[in-house]
């Protein structure tokens, strides 16, 4: 059933690339797209038909932005809840506030994934003390990895223990309060599932996507993964748990810690688009920002069976001063998210490069 009709306008809470994309979608599906964020001139207002330019705390501002938009939906997860909840007094948004709280927080997020969903995790612990600390670094082969709970992402917010003298240190470079523990996982590689989960309850999953990360970021997603240890249908099991576990709606992106022996470990979930499924964009099938939009406007969901292995390499500060050599090799999509100021470790673009056909 479609719930939106073409021309409505789909509201975005965040104006960064993935808002960008997000829009590129909407208006290929006929819908309009209205970005609401603190700053003007974004990469995603620029080519939106409309931007409010306000702080999320803003309660004025995101009730008018939301008496203007059909549905909501938001491309980063660390948005003010209060500005989720405040906007769903007055339209639809998804995925709705019960993702957002539950990814807010590291712990709320492992607990959620453990006891309702049923997806293997990490041994855990939320961490108020050094004595708690070191408790749980003891119990778990004398390392860890100690987390903060809240506003931590690409490697920010956390360092490894790597024996009970680090716990001193550690624990005051993230602040003594509200952290988390972790478990070491020894992985093999990392992969991640992107999904989609529609308004009907349908559910369709892209193929393994295996990440490499440098420097704690994404740097480059080849998919579909080679599956040596046949761990997809294991892996599309447990995101089918997730997002019926959450009543999702929308684009998901589930990263994986895949073991020697094929165990498999959930280490975290993002509810929206996510940077490694960005190789949709060129694969020959629906893409996961077009997805999304699909999903949230109540569409069919889209084909998530690509024709073609893509391998996507993230372009990080500088690199971005490449993309006309790049864009000259064949094969090779290059995606320039006009940002304005080019800054270390800022993405500015990606590049997908077909390496096979499937
Ligand atoms: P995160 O900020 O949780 O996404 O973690 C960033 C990266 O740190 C992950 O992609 C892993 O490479 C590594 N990492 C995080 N948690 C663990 C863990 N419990 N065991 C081993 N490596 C981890």
């Amino acid at each position: 059933m479609v719930e939106c009709e073409q021309g409505s306008t789909i509201g975005i809470f965040g104006g960064g690339q993935l808002g960008r994309m997000l829009v590129q979608a909407a208006h290929k599906l006929g819908y309009k797209a209205h970005i609401f964020d603190p700053f003007d001139d974004t990469p995603a207002g620029r080519i939106a038909d409309k931007q409010t330019t306000a702080p999320f705390e803003d309660k004025t501002a995101v009730e008018l932005f939301a008496n203007c938009c059909d549905v909501l939906t938001y491309e980063f997860e660390n948005i003010p809840i209060a500005a989720i909840e405040h906007a769903g007094r007055f339209t639809r948004v998804f995925p709705d506030k019960k993702a957002l709280q539950t990814s807010h927080d590291r712990w709320v997020e492992k607990t959620f994934l453990r006891d309702k969903a049923r997806a293997p995790v990490v041994d855990f612990k939320a961490v108020e003390t050094m004595n708690g600390l070191s408790e749980f670094v003891r119990e778990f082969g004398g390392q860890a990895i100690l987390k903060t709970r809240r506003f931590g992402y690409d490697g920010k917010g956390q360092v490894k223990i790597r024996s009970l003298r680090d716990v001193k240190a550690g624990f005051a470079r993230l602040g003594g309060t509200d952290l988390i523990a972790e478990s070491f996982a020894p992985f093999i590689r990392e992969f991640s599932i992107i999904a989609a989960r529609g308004t009907n309850g349908d559910i369709a999953c892209y193929p393994l996507t295996e990440n490499v990360h440098k420097d704690h970021r994404l740097h480059t997603s080849i998919a579909p993964a080679g599956d040596p240890q046949n761990v997809s249908q294991e892996a599309q099991k447990i995101t089918h748990r997730i997002l019926d576990a959450l009543n999702y709606i929308g684009v998901m992106g589930i990263e994986f810690f895949e073991l020697k022996g094929g165990q498999l470990i959930v280490n975290e979930i993002a509810p929206r688009v996510h940077n490694s499924g960005h190789w949709t964009q060129n694969a020959g099938c629906t893409d996961q920002f077009e997805q999304h939009i699909r999903a949230i406007t109540g569409m069919k969901l889209g084909n998530t069976t690509p024709k073609q292995i893509i391998k996507m390499t993230n372009l990080i500060g500088d690199e971005i001063l490449h993309i006309d050599a790049l864009s000259k090799k064949p094969n090779t999509f290059v995606h320039d998210y006009e940002k304005r100021d080019i800054k270390p470790g800022r993405k500015m673009g990606h590049v997908n490069t077909v390496i096979g056909v499937c």
